[in-house]
């Protein structure tokens, strides 16, 4: 995908089934290779620790950048990392070994100076933070210039869940209501429900479902049955059901604009994947 690996610092890994996870190990080597020294956290199931372990200890390697594990719980929902800018969680899904998705929460930022508006008040420079954290401005004189004058709405923070391998199960929507994007699974068409039902995984349709319970911004299909010859059908099923659903296609980047409240797709492979079920999606928020 040609993302510079320096920009890679957390890696959240869902569950233990191989086509999640069996590339791990040979990223963190690459890493070591290339003589990387900045920390990295990995999240995911406590076994995958181990898993890890035992792999670099078979080939004698220790990493030259330290590697940080934080174990995922897969029976409630857990803040796993949280900063000024953004807060992590997993929450659990449903699937036929312990499995959890993960929510990236954009927190509420500062109000935004209205710059039109304060130059007649010739307000200094060091009172400018308090204004955008919601504080009036008290003149000299006295006088009172409220915050509502000074200042806008910042914009709505945004969010994105990403729901890997789940049977649909009704509590899902209470663990990522209001998400801005939804990335659910879909690896089974409508008409193939009983298999779905039989792996533990979702169809379109239950895919769409959740995403009208969540009252989700726009859904994101992906993770397909490679049983099937065309995925672009995925999203025109979901949509029966879900209209703003688009098609997930590995390597592309979706980019939600607040502005104007919609979702923009650019490149991605067409067509069928090489490596079937496997997907992955880079999301830039703002
Ligand atoms: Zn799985």
């Amino acid at each position: 995908m040609k993302l510079r690996f320096s920009k890679i610092n957390h890696i959240f890994i869902s569950h233990l089934h191989g086509d999640h996870y069996f590339g791990l190990v040979g990223l963190l080597s690459s890493f070591h290779l290339l003589d990387r020294r900045t920390p990295l956290t990995v999240y995911g199931p406590t076994l995958l620790k181990d898993i890890i372990e035992i792999q670099l200890k078979a080939s004698n390697t220790q990493l030259r950048f330290p590697l940080h594990f934080k174990a995922t719980q897969s029976g409630n929902k857990q803040v796993l990392f949280e900063d000024d800018k953004v807060r992590v969680s997993s929450f659990p899904l449903l699937h036929s070994i312990p499995t959890t998705g993960f929510l990236f929460e954009e927190k509420p930022k500062l109000r935004t100076i209205n710059l039109l508006q304060i130059q007649g008040y010739d307000i200094p420079v060091w009172a400018l933070n308090t204004i955008k954290r919601g504080a009036d401005f008290v003149r000299e004189d006295g006088e009172v210039i409220p915050n509502s004058v000074l200042t806008l709405d910042p914009p709505t923070p945004v969010s994105y869940a990403f729901c890997s391998d789940t049977a649909y199960h009704e509590q899902l929507a209470a663990y990522i209501k209001g998400v801005t994007v939804l990335y659910h699974e879909t690896t089974f068409m409508a008409a193939d429900q009983r298999l779905a039902n039989k792996s533990n995984h979702s169809t379109t349709v239950d895919a769409a479902k959740v995403a009208k319970e969540v009252g989700s911004g726009c859904l994101i299909t992906g993770h397909y049955s490679v049983r099937y010859d065309d995925f672009s059908a995925f999203a025109v099923d979901s949509k029966v059901q879900f209209p703003n659903t688009f098609e997930g296609k590995d390597g592309a980047t979706y980019e939600w604009s607040s502005q104007e409240g919609e979702l923009k797709v650019t490149g991605g492979r067409q067509g069928r994947l090489e490596g079937g079920k496997v997907f992955s999606i880079m999301w830039i928020s703002l």
